[in-house]
């Protein structure tokens, strides 16, 4: 039996800590005590010592797969330095230092051993005759295809239940919605692993989101008042980080591009100037940053509009991890999300990808406090504004939308949580479509109740709810849209919801200024934006700037 009283004195003493963060001790006394566990916690909420620590406290040895060569390379030399025996095991190891590993095997010497998922079958042979005390699976939302990060070779890991069945196996990932959770579990073979989700909550991140034109530019705004800061830039292609690092560097910045097609050498050195602040800004793809430990990342800018809302947070996420405030900005463009949607042609998961993406424009077109938006997509309910986000700073008109809210819910209710939002809106439209007479919605209750709105409008009232947190998106379900509690406290205790008034359609604003100012750089832009709402059905047909948008585009 483990004596769970001194996990305090061997976090001391080990890794020369003097407390706990928020659900550590509780998820490692659950490992010692034989438990699967499944822990969601954000970036930098220390999920390394969760299984590093009940590691050293049992017999034997743990198995920790880590997706990542440079990810694992940094937690065993951290391990060492704390004079812990670790090592790792993969593919690009020389037959020598496979063989030490091998040998501090056979001696029973290693407390942590870290693979990739692609060389487990290679090690299993090798690991008999080892007590294996712990399986510990980081970054485990790559086992699912519903994560965003899917790894084929993560799905193998549902034997290793099989094969140490009197094992705990804990999984470890910083973004898993509800239905990626449960993938989760499903595929380590661990129903019953109890479940620890920390808040999501990083109250030091200001979400700023603004109008992908003119990007440069505003990067280059940006950075003037920033000279000494780290920061990342997103990219969504190689050529483009290579681009923008080129002309950051014009303008006298240390700039490094980074992605999955430089060298290993190259990208290492990239990573390591970073990390000791030689250089100050690294323009990646997605590829940069899992795992990276650098506290004092002061911002992060998305160049392009990442496909989901789980990659966004995960990316800004490796901002502020010092807990001092942190600058996020996202660019949105139309342009992106049409580039994204080609990527997923032929993707086996497209629909639901496309969902995702959808959610992601979704919550870039939100027109209620950021923060809200983006925990809700975690599932958290903020009951406040957080106000620090560029919403909250400079908030949109407002009405009371409380009577077409509780139209809306009902309706929701009705159809029994089974439809998505084109149904809804049909619906209270009265719609007088095939799919709608074929179900018989339009005998319900709520038929034909809103039929003073156009359906445009509806659609970004609704998208308003969603945002929101009173509607929530089923997207394993076809996107049916569903009630929340939220949702519940408007429709049955008088809860007032307030909703942003929609301004003109682009079309109409830009038509109207086009006559006032024809050569005006700006409504050259939202004739693009028009052309490309009219050439792409299923576009928002409402880009809403505020005023300050406005003068911060000009
Ligand atoms: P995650 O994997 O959740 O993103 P890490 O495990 O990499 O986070 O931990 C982030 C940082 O927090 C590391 O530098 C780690 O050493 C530190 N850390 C972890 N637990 C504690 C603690 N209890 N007290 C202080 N620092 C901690
Ligand atoms: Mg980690």
């Amino acid at each position: 039996m483990i004596d769970t009283n001194n996990i305090l004195q061997v976090l001391k003493t080990h890794f020369g800590y003097d407390s706990f963060r928020p659900n550590q001790e509780r998820i490692i006394t659950e490992i010692l005590g034989g438990k699967d566990v499944l822990a969601v916690m954000p970036t930098g909420g220390g999920k390394s010592l969760c299984f590093q620590l009940p590691a050293l406290m049992m017999p034997g040895m743990a198995v920790v797969i880590s997706p990542l060569i440079a990810l694992m390379k940094d937690q065993v030399d951290a391990l060492r330095a704390n004079g812990i025996e670790a090592a790792y095991y993969n593919s690009v190891q020389s037959p020598d230092e496979q063989s030490l590993v091998l040998s501090g095997l056979r001696e029973q010497r290693l407390k942590l051993l870290y693979v990739a998922p692609e060389s487990l079958p290679q090690l299993i042979p090798l690991l008999t005759g080892v007590t294996i005390n712990l399986v510990a699976v980081d970054e485990a939302h790559c086992i699912s295809a519903w994560g965003h990060d899917f790894r084929p070779a993560y799905t193998r890991l549902g034997n290793l239940k099989e094969i140490l069945p009197e094992t705990p196996v804990v999984g470890f990932t910083a973004t898993a919605d509800q239905a990626t959770r449960e993938d989760i579990l499903h595929q380590l073979n661990i129903p019953e692993a109890s479940q620890h989700i920390a808040s999501f909550d990083r109250k030091n991140l200001y979400l700023d989101v603004r109008p992908g034109n003119n990007r440069i530019r505003q990067i280059l705004d940006f950075l003037r008042a920033r000279q000494e800061e780290s920061g990342i830039i997103y990219c969504l292609s190689r050529k483009g980080t290579e681009k923008l690092a080129t002309k950051l560097q014009q303008n006298g910045y240390e700039a490094r591009a980074y992605h999955a097609g430089m060298s290993p050498e190259k990208r290492t050195s990239v990573q390591e100037d970073f990390i000791h602040d030689r250089v100050s800004i690294v323009v990646a793809t997605i590829a940069f940053g899992m795992g990276i430990d650098k506290s004092n990342v002061r911002w992060v800018i998305h160049y392009n509009m990442p496909k989901n809302i789980e990659g966004y947070y995960q990316e800004i996420g490796r901002s502020g991890r010092d807990g001092l405030p942190a600058h996020t900005l996202l660019f949105y463009s139309f342009a992106d999300v049409v580039q994204l949607r080609k990527f997923m042609d032929d993707s086996p998961t497209r629909e639901f990808q496309l969902a995702k993406l959808e959610r992601m424009q979704q919550f870039a077109e939100a027109l209620s406090c950021r923060r809200i938006a983006l925990l809700n997509y975690f599932g958290e309910h903020l009951s406040e504004n957080c106000g620090n986000c560029d919403i909250c700073k400079n908030p949109p008109q407002y009405f009371d939308g409380t009577v077409l809210t509780q139209k809306v819910c009902s309706a929701v209710a009705r159809l029994k949580e089974e439809e998505a939002l084109g149904m809804v809106a049909d619906v209270l439209r009265g719609a007088q479509n095939a799919a709608v007479f074929e179900k018989g919605y339009n005998r319900v209750k709520t038929y034909g109740t809103v039929k003073d709105i156009s359906w445009r409008d509806l659609q970004q009232y609704i998208i308003q709810m969603i945002n929101q947190g009173i509607l929530e998106v089923r997207f394993h379900e076809n996107g049916r849209l569903a009630l929340t509690p939220l949702a519940k406290a408007i429709l049955f205790e008088g809860k007032k919801v307030q909703l942003a008034t929609l301004v003109q359609p682009v079309k109409e604003t830009a038509r109207s200024r086009e006559k006032e100012a024809p050569d005006d750089a700006l409504f050259g832009k939202l004739r693009k934006l028009r052309s490309a709402i009219a050439q792409e059905e299923n576009v928002p047909a409402y880009i809403v700037f505020s005023d300050a948008t406005l003068k911060d585009m000009e």
